[in-house]
């Protein structure tokens, strides 16, 4: 009897059923997901998977709730950049963007009216930022801060119009908090408080040297208390289940990671998904940050520019890979240099593209 029920089984489920019958039945394995465990596709109600950890070339991210889109951005020390967008719709179905910018994505020829006017910062703004209040707490910095200067071997940041964006958009105001550990640079809250919104103003004025005017219409962001709570990321540099508050702080990250910023939106088809909630983490458990590089400089991080690269995806930018070196949102290392504090060609252009 109980053969010829598995044949009968068998062969409905060899019948017009087949496709739909599997697709019913998920059981996920113990453990880290992958995409691949938990492909596009898949219902995380079927599978049970909302608040498992789903990894992609070494990040990884928490399942949300359905109607929620999460995205996980790795600043690394290694050259190499990190992140991926895992959405699940209403209807409880997956969705991915695992895709970072290799390609040219500027439209060329469409930017060159508003050039040379009015720069947003002059290198005197800059030399008066080397002096007075900057002083990092806790390094030993002496002398002039470095000059924002440009890498050689890639394009300079003000003919680069390299960008790729996320679909993200944060359509009010970006509320955020500083979180009660420790700040990287040993900066005091108040520091922290001043560097993290030049941070934050950097993208939505965005500051070139470039003479591009401010076109971008996100609202300056708006800082709101210092916390208990903290950004909802793990050691590993994954994101975890969103508490509802946006906050920076610092903290222990994967060690090849130098800062980490979760993002999560809600699914808005047609439109750009809306920003919710955006974490950053530094982590100043296997780095050592400056609000002040100078020449002697070694091993050290610029926090206002890794401030604005991960402010950058907090507004909806994604990670450039490739020869690209002096964008700010170039995926790599910002060791000892001030470059990535103001915006190259391909970062104003991809703000301008989303606001
Ligand atoms: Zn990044």
């Amino acid at each position: 009897m109980a053969l010829a029920l598995a044949v009968s089984l068998s062969a409905l489920a060899g019948s017009a059923q087949a496709g739909t019958t599997g697709a019913d039945v998920c059981e996920l394995s113990e453990g880290e997901l992958t995409v691949t465990d938990l492909p596009s596709g898949s219902s995380v109600i079927k599978c049970d998977a909302v608040g498992r950890i789903v990894t992609y070339d070494g990040t990884g991210l928490t399942v949300p709730e359905p109607g929620t889109a999460v995205s996980v951005d790795s600043l690394s020390t290694d050259g190499t950049n990190h992140g991926f967008t895992l959405e699940v719709a209403s209807t409880g179905i997956v969705s991915y963007d695992l895709t970072s910018a290799s390609v040219d994505l500027s439209t060329e020829g469409s930017d060159a009216a508003d050039v040379l006017t009015n720069p947003a910062r002059t290198a005197g703004d800059l030399s008066q930022e080397a002096d007075g209040t900057d002083a990092d707490a806790s390094d030993s910095s002496t002398g002039a801060e470095v000059a924002d200067a440009d890498a050689a071997g890639s394009p300079g940041a003000c003919s680069d119009g390299t960008y790729a964006t996320k679909d993200q958009k944060e359509y009010g105001t970006y509320n955020w908090y500083i979180g009660d550990g420790g700040l990287p640079g040993g900066l005091s809250k108040s520091d922290a408080l001043w560097t993290f919104y030049e941070a934050l103003d950097n993208i939505t004025e965005s500051s070139n040297n470039c003479g591009y005017t401010d076109q971008v219409g996100a609202h300056q962001a708006n800082f709101l208390d210092y916390t208990s709570y903290e950004a909802d990321i793990n050691t590993s540099s994954q994101c975890t289940s969103r508490d509802g508050l946006s906050t920076w702080d610092a903290g222990d990250l994967k060690d090849t990671v130098v800062a980490t910023t979760c993002a999560w939106t809600w699914p808005t088809p047609g439109v750009k998904n809306d920003l919710r909630e955006a974490d950053t983490r530094f982590n100043t458990h296997d780095n050592d940050f400056t609000n002040k590089p100078t020449a002697s400089c070694s091993n050290k991080y610029d926090i206002r520019s890794v401030g604005t690269h991960e402010a950058g995806h907090i507004f909806g930018l994604k990670d450039i890979t490739g020869a690209h070196n002096n964008l700010t949102m170039f995926g790599s290392s910002i060791e000892c240099s001030t470059r990535a504090r103001t915006l190259g060609k391909g970062d104003v252009l991809g703000l301008r593209s989303i606001y």
